[in-house]
């Protein structure tokens, strides 16, 4: 007699929430794959380091195989899903079509730019390592550009970064880029002072970090002017072009634009054919499953869920990313372990969201945190920033590497994975009357 095949469960996405629900799933009589576009998983969070040139991209990525290495009823594989057909159990990778019994899409969330997409080559965003490195790519060739410059109005415009956007990214980011003109590149520039390099933070709202206090809010703008940050409150950007941004009839000389300002569901969730938010977010059922489809279950940033205890939107954050996944496979493991024992599934639980809290660092020694009623900021909020980042990574030696890093870097002001890696020329303007203007290694003799 041949053995009963066991169920297909298709994971989509090797983020936060996949990942956990293909662990909390490791022993359900189930054949589980997971599916992912990349071959590594990325811990978001910290994607702002690499960009800044504090961290290398190895530092927060694990490539996902390893991660589930232990997981032996899991196997991992590397494909692109373009479309679900719900109807006929099918999932399409490209042309090849692929059928299931379960599904858990986690495929997670990417830029919006509120219908201006042409913005997207100016003004990139941040979500993947591609994105990380084209970040640092674009702040260290502002530097070089700036000091070959010809007028010291392009100097001055290559030394001008505009951050949209003023939630924790766009906080991270605009500090971060600071730190870097005001400590990191002093020294190793002969002519030009990137102390006086130019960071402004637009953000489109009546304070920064919205999701956070009022007075966290208040505190992290005060941190950020303190370090030369300029804070730009209700700003909102009218236009974006190579030449600068444009907020409402003011236009902000400056050559390097970043987007930390919205973002929207995978395009994955517009193939399903069944309701979404505005944000393109599939609404799901108490369960996370999808009405009317028991057997698809949707977490992570990709659904619009309500958290059964507080009756609130579950926030697109790690923590709702990774117990949604825990909640999604310990859920489906106990039905199939069920259903393999011959008796009937038990009742599906609601999912509960358990606010842990929320940090956003801002620079060195300055953070805000905010955990129950308590909130504070400073130092203590900074160093419990940097412990529960560490304990987060998911491999050990991600830990490791990250600690050593940041403590390298705040023992020396350093930031040492300052590579430029791509397109590395110079985009710079000479003067018509000075078109020969002498290398900086001639005058410097
Ligand atoms: C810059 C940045 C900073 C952040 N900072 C914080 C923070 O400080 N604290 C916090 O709690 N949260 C933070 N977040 C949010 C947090 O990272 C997300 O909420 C979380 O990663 C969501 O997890 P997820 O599993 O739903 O999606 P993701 O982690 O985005 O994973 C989705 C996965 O799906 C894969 N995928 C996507 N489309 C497809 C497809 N069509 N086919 C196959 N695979 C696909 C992707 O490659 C990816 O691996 C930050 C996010 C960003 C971008």
């Amino acid at each position: 007699m041949s053995a009963p095949t066991l169920p297909r469960v298709t994971i989509i996405g090797g983020g936060f929430a996949g990942l956990h629900a293909a662990r909390a799933l490791a022993r359900a009589p189930a054949q589980v794959t997971l599916a992912d576009r990349r071959n590594h998983h990325v811990f978001q969070p910290l994607l702002y380091q690499v960009a800044t040139a504090a961290l290398s991209p190895a530092d927060i990525a694990s490539p996902i195989r390893h991660v589930l290495r232990k997981v032996r009823n899991c196997r991992v594989v590397l494909g692109e899903l373009t479309r679900v057909d719900l109807a006929r159990r099918q999932l399409y990778f490209e042309d090849v079509a692929v059928e299931y019994d379960y599904l858990i899409l986690a495929a997670g969330a990417t830029h919006s730019y509120f219908g201006r997409d042409e913005w997207a080559p100016i003004a990139p965003g941040l979500k993947t390592l591609e994105d990380a490195t084209e970040l640092r790519r674009r702040i260290l060739l502002a530097f070089e550009s700036a000091e070959y410059e010809g007028s010291e109005d392009s100097r001055r415009r290559a030394l001008t970064f505009a951050v949209v956007g003023g939630g924790p990214t766009g906080v991270e980011l605009a500090g971060a880029i600071k730190e870097i003109a005001a400590q990191t590149m002093p020294a190793d520039f002969r002519f030009i002072d990137t102390t006086t390099t130019r960071v402004l933070l637009l953000q489109g709202a009546d304070r920064l970090l919205p999701s956070y206090p009022p007075d966290l809010s208040e505190r992290a703008r005060r941190d950020l002017e303190t370090m030369g940050v300029e804070v730009r409150l209700n700003a909102r950007v009218t236009d974006i072009s190579s030449e600068g941004v444009r907020v409402g009839e003011d236009f902000i000389p400056a050559s390097n634009v970043f987007w930390a300002a919205g973002v929207r569901a995978s395009p994955i969730s517009a193939t399903l054919g069944v309701p979404l938010d505005r944000s393109g977010r599939v609404i799901v059922a108490p369960d996370l499953s999808i009405p009317g489809h028991p057997e698809v279950f949707v977490c992570g940033d990709l659904a619009a869920a309500t958290s059964a205890g507080s009756g609130l939107p579950v926030p697109g954050v790690a923590q709702g990313a990774i117990q949604a996944g825990n909640f999604v496979g310990s859920l489906l493991s106990r039905e199939l372990g069920a259903i393999a024992r011959g008796k009937t599934a038990p009742p599906r639980p609601a999912f509960s969201y358990f606010d842990k809290g929320s940090m956003a660092t801002i620079g060195r020694g300055r953070a805000v945190a905010q955990i129950g009623r308590l909130h504070f900021a400073g130092m203590p909020a900074w160093l419990l920033w940097g412990l529960v980042h560490i304990m987060f990574l998911v491999s050990f030696r991600n830990r490791v590497m990250v600690m050593l890093s940041w403590f390298w870097n705040y023992m020396i002001f350093s930031r040492d994975a300052r590579l430029i890696i791509g397109n590395s020329r110079l985009n710079i303007t000479l003067p018509r009357d000075d078109p020969v203007r002498p290398r900086p290694t001639e005058t410097a003799a």
